[in-house]
């Protein structure tokens, strides 16, 4: 399959040859000409898979050039982060490079005047965050009636940052008349739903299952104390060279601390989460992908969406509450069919988060104990003992490590908790 039969503009194609991709994703591969015949589509993909040219290809072969002397708002694409705005809003830029049309990008924490002003001259593109699109609507300082086709991006994450409420209320902004694509990388109830209500006879589309992005990360887990986890991180940065690193912290505040110790010990950390200011948040992600930082230590935040060109090193200090963010941390590193790895530090008694993310991927990640951190208490490969859908952290498991390999498989037999996906509101 090339990119030729796909049924894009010759200006089109010729942006795709500059973007060196040779060959369409299997997404869009799917995607492409169904949203060129204009149908709705429900697409269910992991991070990584090559959704944003998926939509922004046909919508932008279908805009061609936009008339300048009447421009109004043709495309809404919402997405959960600033970070994934400005991401999103630079590909319509290259992929449509060859064409004349306007992209704005809306988000919090910067000026909305700017923003107006922008609007004002007129736009064809919009890409927003939930919540300061919906304070241009109050302000009426855009247009939506117009809207030709609406694009839900990341539409889990949305749900898991608490956004579905303003989603709702944009919804009441937005024409009935309209194109609708949905895309997703899990399908929790509430946005089956959502997608009942907007869709309108949709394609589906569902490119690989869950871990087809983690198959091609290599992955592994250093069991160690906890107390020990920063001490090995930086003996590991050191040691081993690892160059850009992108480490998970569970909170905002772990995120500080350990980027303030790793500096203490000469490595140039600095960290990335909600709590920073936009401006701190968008010069971290530039140094960090301009090499200019050699760790970044984030929180799930960055967890999404944020595509960073070679990353080849992920670094999990704590794992997460939720078993399918391990899958979007790992899936920052193997962009686009590259080699990454993905390294957890993993204390006892994180051995049911473990567990529960080795049952998600269906099956174990290899166990590697780096010498000089033995860790005093072993991390179990038994089922967890706990029942319930008790979430947060399990007692620490105590004993039962003899054997410590790969080969001690847990078994897949029990049921998956439903209730995963955290409620931690967060505007955006
Ligand atoms: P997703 O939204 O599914 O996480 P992105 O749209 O961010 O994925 O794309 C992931 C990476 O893959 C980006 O670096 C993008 O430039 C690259 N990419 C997308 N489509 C192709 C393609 N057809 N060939 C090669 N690389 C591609
Ligand atoms: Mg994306």
């Amino acid at each position: 399959m090339s990119f030729n039969n796909l049924g894009l503009s010759a200006a089109l194609l010729k942006s795709i040859q500059e973007k060196g991709y040779s060959k369409p994703s299997e997404i869009q591969e799917q995607a492409i000409p169904e949203i060129l015949k204009g149908n709705d589509i429900l697409a269910g993909a992991q991070t990584g898979t090559g959704k944003t040219a998926a939509f922004a290809l046909p919508l932008l072969n279908r805009l061609q050039n936009a008339e300048s002397k009447r421009r109004r708002v043709r495309v809404l694409v919402l997405v959960p982060t600033r970070e994934l705005a400005s991401q999103v809003g630079e590909s319509f830029r290259d992929y449509g490079s060859n064409l004349r049309f306007k992209t704005s990008t809306l988000y919090g924490g910067v000026s909305i005047n700017t923003q107006i002003d922008k609007l004002k001259k007129g736009v064809d593109i919009v890409v927003a965050t939930p919540g300061r699109l919906l304070d241009h609507l109050n302000q009426k300082t855009l247009n939506l009636s117009e809207l030709e086709t609406f694009v839900l991006d990341e539409a889990d994450r949305m749900l898991d940052m608490g956004f579905i409420r303003d989603i709702k209320k944009i919804l009441n902004y937005l024409p009935d008349e309209k194109q609708n694509l949905l895309f997703s990388a899990t399908f929790p109830k509430e946005i089956k739903s959502l997608a009942d209500s907007l869709l309108n006879s949709p394609k589906r589309i569902q490119v690989r299952s869950n871990n087809s992005t983690a198959d091609k990360v290599i992955q592994v887990v250093y069991p160690v104390d906890k107390s020990r986890k920063r001490e090995l991180l930086a003996h590991c940065i050191k040691e081993e060279g690892w160059f850009q690193v992108l480490v998970f912290s569970r909170t905002k505040h772990g995120a500080n601390k350990l980027a303030q110790q790793l500096n203490k010990e000469g490595i140039d950390a600095d960290a990335f989460h909600g709590n920073k200011s936009q401006a701190q948040r968008t010069r971290a992600l530039k140094d960090f992908k301009d090499s200019k930082t050699q760790v970044l230590v984030a929180t799930d935040i960055a967890a999404r969406g944020i595509d960073i060109n070679l990353l080849p090193q992920v670094v999990n200090f704590d794992l997460p509450y939720v078993p399918e963010d391990y899958i979007h941390r790992i899936g920052r590193t193997a962009r686009a069919g590259k080699e990454g790895k993905a390294i957890s530090l993993v204390s006892a008694d994180e051995h049911k988060l473990l567990f529960d993310i080795e049952k998600l991927l269906k099956s174990p990640i290899p166990r590697e104990t780096i010498e000089g951190f033995e860790p005093t208490q072993n991390l179990s490969t038994e089922p967890p003992k706990s029942k319930g859908n008790n979430r947060r952290r399990s007692s620490s498991a105590k004993g039962g490590d003899k054997t410590r390999s790969s080969k001690g498989r847990p078994s897949w037999n029990k049921k998956r908790n439903k209730n995963t996906s955290s409620k931690n509101k967060r505007r955006s």
